[in-house]
């Protein structure tokens, strides 16, 4: 069930914690007849000038709270398109906690999470895209993510859909045009006609569709293992890679037994780097459950390092370069050492994690595999998220099943039932076939106060 709408809700926008200042927001018809009770300032707030800052006191019968700065923003030009007051409090936990507390007793109602973004989708502020891209903004790791977040933000992926709507809009009419005539069959001229106008969306979809790896790696990160015998070096390739002391590094064989999982900024890549327990035969009981997450960690690798050692023939290493799955870039440690004849024949990055030689090398191969060869920083940007591909799929489904239907010459009622519902699918992504379940669940994952 979506909350109601036509209540009043405030919340504290800022972490939870110790800070200089912590923002309250209270937004809905009742924001500024709250504000009004409980602020005294030089003008009231429902006589303040919208978007202007006031200082003055947070009062509770006739107690001084907090000494605070106060904006006004009046519906529609608020985040909410309601009403929307923004209180900047003192830092301290119990201030804004008191003075949330005294909004509340005021009649507002406390925040669900999202549920500000939520009214502004509601409201019309911004589109279902755009609403997930604040979240996106929020959570980005690297400055490539924050992009990708920020041109969503800005309504990309929206034009990009708003565009594929009106040509599907545009052959529902012309279809249903037909329906209207029922004397008149689709001719042969007028179908090839349809065929192309549907062909251009059927590609802006694909091309949306093929956003999706990056749109994953973008806000979750490629998932990165680093997997090899103990004692190749896996823990100093992370350290190398972290560029600080992270994980145990010892000469003792099986020290990293559990997974360490750390996120590096690889040219604005985010690379989620997990660090295995050595695969290896072990009667150890909490070693081998380390193992057992390892494979499991490889299952559903991005990419896999795997790592051995170069100084020592892969004959001596148990090592079975069959194996080595299309996910994997070998990587051949201690090039300092020395690298073994046996070596010699064999692709992979050459590295020594004592001096750092060669790390460049590998960084920019990670890179490279990553960003799938060809494709420019700038095109990396524009990046779907599961629920936009979830979408589309289905509307290229329904679109697939519309070129089988013109091409067929079936009557013109059902090529409509399909194309309506390749546009219904389509609509999804930007919000237009809102239902309950779907907007609580993308929400929900929000943080109080935005
Ligand atoms: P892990 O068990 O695979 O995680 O291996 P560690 O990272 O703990 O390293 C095992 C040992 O190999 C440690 O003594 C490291 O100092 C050493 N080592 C790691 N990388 C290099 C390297 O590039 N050259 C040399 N000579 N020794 C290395």
């Amino acid at each position: 069930m979506l909350p109601e709408m036509h209540d009043t809700i405030a919340a504290i926008s800022t972490p939870f914690g110790e800070g200089a200042v912590a923002l309250l927001r209270i937004s809905g018809k009742s924001a500024v007849a709250i504000a009004d009770a409980i602020f005294q300032g030089r003008i009231q707030p429902s006589l303040a000038r919208a978007r202007v800052q006031y200082f003055g006191k947070i009062v509770e019968n006739g107690h001084v709270l907090d000494e605070v700065l106060l904006t006004v923003f009046r519906a529609p030009a608020s985040y909410t398109a309601e009403d929307v007051v923004e209180i900047h409090c003192h830092g301290g936990i119990l201030v804004s906690r008191r003075i949330l507390q005294l909004i509340l007793a005021r009649g507002a109602r406390m925040a669900e999470p999202g549920e500000f973004t939520q009214r502004a989708f509601l409201n019309g502020k911004m589109d279902l895209t755009q609403a997930e891209g604040v979240m996106d903004l929020i959570r980005a790791q690297t400055d490539l993510a924050m992009r990708a977040a920020t041109e969503q933000l800005e309504g990309r992926i929206g034009a990009k859909i708003h565009q594929i709507r009106e040509e599907l809009l545009t052959l529902l009419a012309h279809v249903e045009a037909y329906i209207d005539f029922p004397e008149e069959d689709i001719s042969p001229d007028v179908g090839d006609g349809l065929l192309q106008r549907l062909g251009s969306a059927e590609e802006a979809i694909a091309s949306l569709l093929r956003t999706a790896d990056q749109g994953r790696v973008l806000r979750q990160g490629v998932r990165t293992v680093i997997c090899g015998a103990p004692n190749v070096g896996k823990s100093s390739l992370l350290n190398v890679l972290l560029g600080y002391e992270r994980a145990i590094v010892s000469e003792t064989a099986g020290t990293t037994r559990d997974t360490i999982e750390e996120v590096i900024n690889l040219r604005g890549i985010p690379l989620r780097l997990i660090d295995t327990a050595g695969l290896r035969e072990s009667s150890d009981e909490i070693e081998r459950q380390g193992m057992e997450r390892t494979r499991k960690h490889l299952q559903s690798a991005d990419l896999i390092l795997r790592v051995v050692d170069a100084s020592i023939s892969p004959k001596d290493q148990h090592l079975n370069l069959q194996e080595i799955e299309s996910a994997t870039l070998l990587v051949l440690n201690k090039l300092d050492l020395g690298v073994h004849p046996d070596w010699e024949q064999t692709a992979g990055a050459r590295i020594a994690c004592r001096t750092g030689e060669g790390i460049d090398q590998l960084v920019d191969q990670i890179f490279a595999r990553v960003m799938g060869g060809a494709v420019n920083l700038n095109d990396f940007t524009l990046a779907i998220n599961a629920r936009h591909q979830d979408c589309l799929k289905r509307a290229a489904q329904y679109c697939e099943a519309t070129r089988k239907a013109i091409r067929e010459g079936i009557s013109p009622e059902f090529i409509a039932v399909d194309l309506r519902d390749a546009l219904d699918a389509v609509g999804e992504v930007v919000g237009k076939a809102d239902t309950e379940e779907l907007l609580g669940k993308i929400f929900s994952t929000f943080c109080i106060g935005k």
